[in-house]
């Protein structure tokens, strides 16, 4: 079991497959150029699942893929088969651009539900947000995995005058869609510009929400990252990732893996632990592993505090968010 000082224990692993995208999302790529690691820096899949197969071995029950885009990587397919091999709860999240490939794929390695980044309805936004023209293959997509019996949840960053006005638009949709809309708080990380004034914090998404719809706390599971509700009537639901302000770490089971190899023990953590140049040496991981996860700060990485409006973002040292693995 891998248990921190905080008595944790962590048993979901997050597994960035890649650092590239084919959207650009301005609050996950940094504005400047961003050079996209080159293949040999990434873990390859057999390293991938050497790693993964380790964190099994410690407990860990579920992994999510991720990226950067995971579906970009050429070998996507190799890594998800093998994977599903492991007997763990196998989950994706993609932004859903090349989702119908992949669908049998994901069938046969037992990925039961995806998660979806969608941030706006409305097609020219799309575009404005990810620059590339994809929002119609997107909402293709969902209709296809939801008409196969995925479980679909669609990941909405609320940025506050870009697209905060969209939420009782998301609620909409679950009246008759059986999704759940997930709206996140907008988090800062390397040249993501983000301020205070564009957080649209949990209290306020649920004050917009209540001014149309009548909703129920549900249960949250052990592990949580968001609020749950249930609006009565709809075929769907909606949640709240309230990581700024009313943040989840007490209840945190998560380690991340990021594409090139290295654990990141919190989203928010400065230090990383390089397993792949481990690896690599053929030298032993789960000492490495162990201490990494023994020096997980309580909260937030150490970075900062749930006090969001003291946060200077240019304070904080991490890596963008492309390039940890959301
Ligand atoms: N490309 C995939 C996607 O977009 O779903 C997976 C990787 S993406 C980094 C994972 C999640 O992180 C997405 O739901 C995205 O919206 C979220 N994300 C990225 N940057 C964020 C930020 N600054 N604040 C909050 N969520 C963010
Ligand atoms: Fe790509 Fe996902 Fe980041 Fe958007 S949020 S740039 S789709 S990795």
């Amino acid at each position: 079991m891998l248990i921190d000082n905080h008595h944790r224990t962590h048993n979901y692993l997050r597994i960035s497959l890649t650092d590239n995208c084919n959207l650009r999302c301005f609050y996950c790529m940094p504005e400047e150029d961003y050079h996209f690691m080159p293949n040999q820096q990434l873990m390859q899949a057999d390293e991938i699942l050497k790693i993964a197969k380790l964190f099994v071995e410690q407990g860990v029950t579920k992994i999510r893929l991720t990226g950067g885009e995971p579906l970009v990587r050429k070998d996507a397919r190799e890594i998800i088969t093998a994977l599903g091999k492991l007997g763990v709860e196998l989950t994706i999240t993609t932004n859903a651009t090349r989702v119908e490939h992949f669908v049998d794929a994901f069938e046969e390695a037992g990925i039961r539900s995806v998660n979806i980044s969608l941030d706006t309805l409305q097609k020219e936004k799309f575009h404005l947000i990810t620059r590339r023209d994809q929002f119609d293959v997107v909402k293709q997509n969902i209709d296809t995995l939801l008409s196969r019996g995925f479980k679909v949840k669609i990941n909405v960053v609320v940025v506050k005058g870009l697209n905060d006005s969209e939420i009782l638009d998301f609620i909409e949709w679950t009246k008759n869609a059986s999704i759940q809309i997930r709206f996140i708080e907008f988090m800062p990380f390397d040249g993501n510009k983000w301020n205070r004034d564009k957080l649209v914090t949990l209290h306020e998404i649920l004050t917009i929400i209540n001014e149309k719809y009548s909703f129920i706390a549900a249960e949250n599971a052990a592990h949580d990252t968001s609020k749950n509700f249930t609006l009565p009537g709809h075929a769907g639901s909606f949640a709240i990732i309230s990581t700024m302000s009313v943040p989840f770490c007490n209840t945190c089971n998560r380690i991340r893996l990021t594409a090139d190899g290295k654990i990141k023990n919190c989203l928010f953590s400065e230090e990383e632990s390089d397993l792949l140049k481990a690896l690599r040496n053929d030298e032993e991981l789960l000492p490495l592993i162990e201490s990494s996860i023994k020096s997980k700060h309580k909260e937030l990485g150490g970075q900062f505090t749930k006090q969001f409006e003291l946060i200077d973002a240019d304070t904080i040292h991490n890596r963008s968010m492309i390039a940890i693995g959301g």
